[in-house]
């Protein structure tokens, strides 16, 4: 299996976030991808290879331009108003704040902006941002071409992540949703039906906001509890799409503490809705913070169970991409990444 990767990604490299009430060092660190680079060379997995460039036009196709336009200009914009630290929101517009028919506005202050845009405080703008945030975009849409054009299955070693980047909102260490810019891809280069399935620890609330009302991309997450866990506002069981869309997601949420047994009947119900589906692809949402040692994160999933979650994939038997996502235990990130996908290949 080919992994896409570029050293780009470095220049996300935040000095602080908000956690717990603290303003500590960021969880999402570039060491995250090196370490999963180093045990991909390791393991063999296949050649490793540079993303091509494939320019704005994919990633217009899923996020709003007034929202990509921010984020390549945020970090010039808090510079200008005399800052140089990490840029960081402290004001959001919560529903009800506005009175009703009045439409939100975006701030002309970089400080409106970041709050109009942002779901938390967790995800820190620094002056490399949008080049990294650029690359790993990229870098999925190399992975998605690769499929596309007769390779059984890509990984594409995105960092930053992006499931929680919604169509005009950053947050949760994402800004642009790599998983949706390259199901979208598929989908404009002739794929009339995809899969979207997310397993990373947290809710894919970027990915189902940005497909919810669309029946043609089917997405799927398994995730903590929004009543336990980021997101926190959604990622209910109920939550099953809109219109025509309705019935065309699925969200699986489990609980703290959840060991594999559990959470192999989720990824059975999930790979049974991916085959009603028709899917002709599959992207997967590949987060490893499911580990039962992840530092901000309480599912008790082990080093082998990632092996069965990619035979589990495989089961599908779909041309695949594996998009990586979330997983705060560094060591293990490694291991853990490429135990699904030599799981997916044994299976
Ligand atoms: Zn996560």
């Amino acid at each position: 299996m080919h992994t896409v990767y570029s050293d780009e990604h470095h220049h996300q490299d935040g000095n602080v976030e908000l956690f717990e009430g603290k303003m500590v060092k960021p969880h999402e660190i570039p060491r995250r991808a090196e370490i999963v680079l180093e045990r991909v060379k390791a393991e063999k997995l296949g050649d490793v290879v540079a993303p091509r460039e494939f320019g704005l036009d994919p990633i217009l196709a899923v996020h709003d331009r007034g929202f990509v336009t921010f984020l390549q200009e945020c970090w010039g914009d808090w510079v200008k108003s005399g800052r140089t630290f990490d840029a960081l929101p402290h004001v959001w517009p919560v529903p009800g704040l506005l009175p009703a028919g009045k439409a939100r506005q975006v701030s002309d202050s970089i400080d409106g902006k970041l709050g109009h845009y942002a779901i938390d405080a967790g995800t820190p703008i620094v002056a490399g941002t949008w080049r990294a945030v650029h690359a790993s975009a990229q870098v999925a849409l190399t992975g998605q071409r690769l499929v596309a054009t007769g390779e059984r299955a890509v990984f594409s070693l995105c960092r930053p992540p992006g499931h929680h980047a919604g169509h005009d909102f950053y947050g949760g260490y994402c800004f642009l949703n790599n998983a949706a810019i390259a199901a979208q891809a598929f989908r404009d280069s002739g794929a009339k039906r995809v899969a979207i399935l997310d397993v990373d620890y947290h809710h894919g609330n970027g990915t189902q906001q940005i497909f919810y009302e669309r029946a043609d991309v089917l997405t799927l997450s398994l995730h903590a509890d929004p009543k336990q866990e980021f997101p926190y506002f959604l990622g209910h069981a109920d939550e099953r799409g809109h219109g025509v869309g309705e019935g065309y997601h699925m969200n699986l949420p489990l609980p703290w503490g959840t060991e594999w047994p559990e959470y192999e009947l989720a990824m059975d119900a999930a790979v049974k809705r991916i085959l009603l589906h028709g899917a002709e692809v599959l992207v997967v949402s590949l987060g490893l913070d499911t580990f039962e040692h992840d530092p901000i994160s309480r599912f008790k999933l082990q080093h082998e169970d990632y092996l069965r979650m990619g035979e589990k994939i495989a089961s599908c038997d779909l041309p695949t991409l594996f998009v990586m996502e979330g997983g705060y235990a560094v060591d293990a990130l490694g291991v853990n990444a490429v135990n699904v996908l030599k799981g997916f290949e044994a299976g």
